[in-house]
């Protein structure tokens, strides 16, 4: 007989799956990114609506606490699943097993019942979350964040493909969950057309940016404080290094621009901000670049930095570039924008719900610089409409916050749980 479960509060306890990168680690290398801000942001907001919110990750060094407060309500708790160390991607598929009886067994010291959802994030978490979801008895909800299927259709030169490992269990991940989330219309339709998911199954709940920390201020005075010179375009990459994201793109653009306009050459700032991400990257690869095409001592390299640091980049910068060849999102392009700094990105994933064309930036099609430098050329040409870019770059950005994403999010667990219900109650009444 079907387990009936409580009938109120609907959601008073969400376990979060992250197996492959900790909400603790300062994002823009390695595998932290986009991914983490998310889970933290989202986090921190279920928990202020009084809703407790545990986060599995896996341990990667011996001095992790077991349990650590993340946020009032919010506890990232440290899973021992294989070697107290980072391990690449490619890795974690056979530390699966180990992680899932370590929640599995974290759960069991619980009252009955103990959470009301699971939400994982990525295929790996999915997969952890597909067994405690039956073993529970709880919904699963899951969001990819990226698409093995996605990505193998959009690589550039220096990346790998992603094994068919993960395309496989994506697709398990895909039937398994009762709620998939997509960030956008556009990833929903590739969870439907190239996983088969039910459509009805698909809820779209884009992400946010945090306006209290991505806000406007003084573009002079952000300046000073980077050192980076007053008079003269910037121009901003920000995120992980790797092949994906293009930052290969930006640095030929940019040799592109200062060719064409060679005035600029004394005053422009290309200013990358990020760490290598991947088998194999360094940042010596775009380093080698730059002097390769003659712009070396105007590129200036950042590693990552916190969020309190970042917005002084974005609020620095005339124009964040932002040529991902694929993108389920694009959080960057959002943050830039919440400062008043236009973005030029290209037309893939979620960039193009992130951006809006000739208002709040431009989107291209395709990767090839001269395009980029063209238009960066054009737009720095035209003060009278970076001006209004810039004012309708924060009002877009203003439409995407991180409330309306844990309320969304909320919904679809209580959806979710609601769902199971009627369907414990069908059995019941069908058994009886
Ligand atoms: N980021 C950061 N510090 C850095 C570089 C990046 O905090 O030095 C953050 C950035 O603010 C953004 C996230 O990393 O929130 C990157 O997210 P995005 O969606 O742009 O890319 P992803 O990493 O998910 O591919």
């Amino acid at each position: 007989m079907a387990r009936l479960t409580r009938w109120w509060p609907v959601v008073r306890r969400v376990a979060m799956i992250a197996v492959h990168t900790s909400p603790l680690e300062i994002p823009g290398s390695g595998d932290a990114g986009g991914l983490n801000v998310y889970v933290c942001q989202v986090a921190r907001r279920l928990a202020r609506r009084g809703i407790e919110v545990d986060i599995f990750t896996r341990a990667t060094s011996a001095r992790q606490p077991v349990s650590q407060a993340l946020a009032p309500g919010v506890r990232v708790c440290h899973v021992i699943a294989g070697p107290l160390e980072p391990l690449p991607k490619d890795e974690l598929p056979q530390q699966l097993c180990a992680f899932t009886a370590a929640v599995l067994r974290a759960e069991a010291c619980r009252e009955q019942g103990w959470y009301d959802v699971i939400h994982s994030h990525y295929w790996l978490s999915g997969q952890v979350g597909m067994l405690a979801s039956r073993r529970w008895a709880v919904p699963l909800v899951h969001t990819m964040h990226t698409l093995a299927k996605v990505k193998n259709a959009t690589l550039t030169e220096g990346d790998r493909p992603e094994p068919q490992v993960r395309v496989v269990g994506e697709a398990e991940v895909v039937a398994a969950a009762d709620r998939l989330v997509a960030n956008t219309e556009g990833e929903r339709r590739q969870l439907v057309e190239l996983y088969g998911a039910d459509p009805e199954a698909v809820a779209v709940v884009p992400p946010g940016v945090d306006t209290a920390v991505f806000r406007p201020g003084l573009q002079e005075r952000a300046r000073r404080r980077l050192h980076l010179p007053e008079p003269g375009p910037v121009i901003l990459f920000v995120g992980r290094l790797q092949p994906l994201k293009g930052p290969d793109v930006v640095i030929r653009a940019v040799a592109e621009l200062v060719a064409k306009r060679p005035e600029l050459r004394a005053t422009l700032r290309l200013v990358i901000v990020g760490g290598p991400s991947g088998p194999g990257m360094d940042v010596e690869w775009l380093r080698a670049l730059a002097a390769e095409c003659g712009i070396a001592e105007l590129v200036r390299f950042e590693p990552p930095v916190p969020p309190h640091r970042l917005v002084e980049f974005y609020r620095a910068a005339t124009f964040t570039v932002v040529p991902s060849h694929s993108e389920s999102f694009g959080l960057v392009a959002l943050e830039s924008q919440a400062c008043g700094t236009p973005v030029i990105a290209a037309r893939v994933g979620g960039l193009a719900t992130a951006v809006q064309d000739g208002l709040s930036g431009r989107l291209i099609d395709g990767h090839d610089p001269g395009r980029y430098a063209s238009v960066l050329a054009e737009l720095l040409d035209d003060r009278v409409s970076y001006a209004a870019m810039r004012r309708r770059a924060v009002e877009h950005a203003s439409l995407f916050d991180w409330e309306r994403t844990a309320s969304g999010l909320l919904a679809v667990y209580e959806a979710a749980v609601a769902a199971r219900r009627r369907s414990d109650i069908a059995s019941l009444l069908g058994s009886a």
